[in-house]
């Protein structure tokens, strides 16, 4: 029986980079140092930012990088029936509701540590009359939602007072990253989410989610984020260069440096603690 199920979802928008290849393979050695399954996931959802062909060059470089992954791959941009199902029932039971407001509306409200606005809760109880409905978000609530993360300790968040109800679809119709990442962890039974710190704030999110759905509530690590010298994430919008395919073995030897590790063995313990970091050469 397989106990442990790990998984590496990127986000089509560029290749592949440092910043991906580090949560790749921190998935990747964790996974196969339980011996268990390692999953690979595409975040379509969002279509507009994707970058036609990126999808087959990121799978093309896990191949070129030696990490194998079991299964057949996922792909959200497959799952909108599920996604839809799932809003459906939440609308249904009042755990979700429809909201009215614009970005320009919310622009007076506190930022939460994402950037993105807390939510003062405008639609709660109800739509106003003459206003459609645009997105669609949870009822929060604020008792603490904990969870003690391998490498960054433990975590704690009061959602609706930190974050506020949150969008499970967004005004352009596309399901929120959020929803779809707690159905699709759900329904592939992911055990361990290795996956950078720059999604530490949104697992509290999540777990409130997975708890309305009756999800097991898997395991979280998260890794350093790797950063420029400006602090900010390596992305292609940063200009991050792609990786070097034509030497697998030094972009390998890279990342297992920046993540603490020795040539020859892997260690979770090992992670620096830490939510960023610049690389070294
Ligand atoms: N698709 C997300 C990203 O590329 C990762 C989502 C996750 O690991 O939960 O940043």
């Amino acid at each position: 029986m397989v106990e442990y199920v790990g998984r590496f979802a990127p986000s089509p928008t560029g290749p592949l980079h440092f910043g991906s290849l580090v949560a790749a393979l921190a998935s990747y050695m964790e996974a196969r140092a339980a011996k268990g399954k390692w999953l690979v996931r595409m975040e379509d959802l969002d279509r507009p930012r994707e970058q036609p062909g990126t999808t087959d060059d990121i799978l093309r470089a896990l191949e070129r990088l030696g990490l194998g992954w079991d299964g057949p791959v996922l792909y959200q941009s497959a799952r909108a029936e599920r996604y839809r199902g799932v809003l459906g029932d939440l609308l249904a039971r009042g755990f979700a509701y429809p909201c009215a407001c614009t970005r320009r509306e919310l622009e007076d409200s506190a930022l939460a540590l994402d950037g993105a606005r807390i939510y003062p809760g405008t639609c709660r109880a109800g739509l106003p009359a003459d206003k459609p409905a645009r997105a669609i978000r949870l009822r929060t609530h604020d008792a603490p939602i904990g969870f003690a993360d391998a490498i960054q300790g433990w975590m704690e968040q009061r959602v609706e007072s930190e974050v506020g109800d949150f969008v499970l679809r967004r005004a352009d119709g596309i399901v929120a990253y959020q929803l779809a990442v707690v159905l699709d962890d759900m329904d592939q039974g992911v055990t361990h989410v290795v996956r950078g710190a720059d999604l530490l704030d949104s697992t509290c999110r999540q777990i409130h989610l997975q708890r309305l759905l009756g999800a097991r509530l898997p395991h979280y690590a998260h890794v350093p984020v790797a950063v420029n010298a400006a602090g900010e994430k390596l992305s292609k919008q940063t200009g991050a260069r792609p990786l070097d395919l034509s030497d697998p073995q030094r972009e390998l030897a890279r990342a297992r440096r920046f993540l603490g590790q020795s040539e020859d063995r892997w260690d979770l313990a090992r992670v620096p603690r830490a939510r960023s970091l610049a690389p070294g050469g």
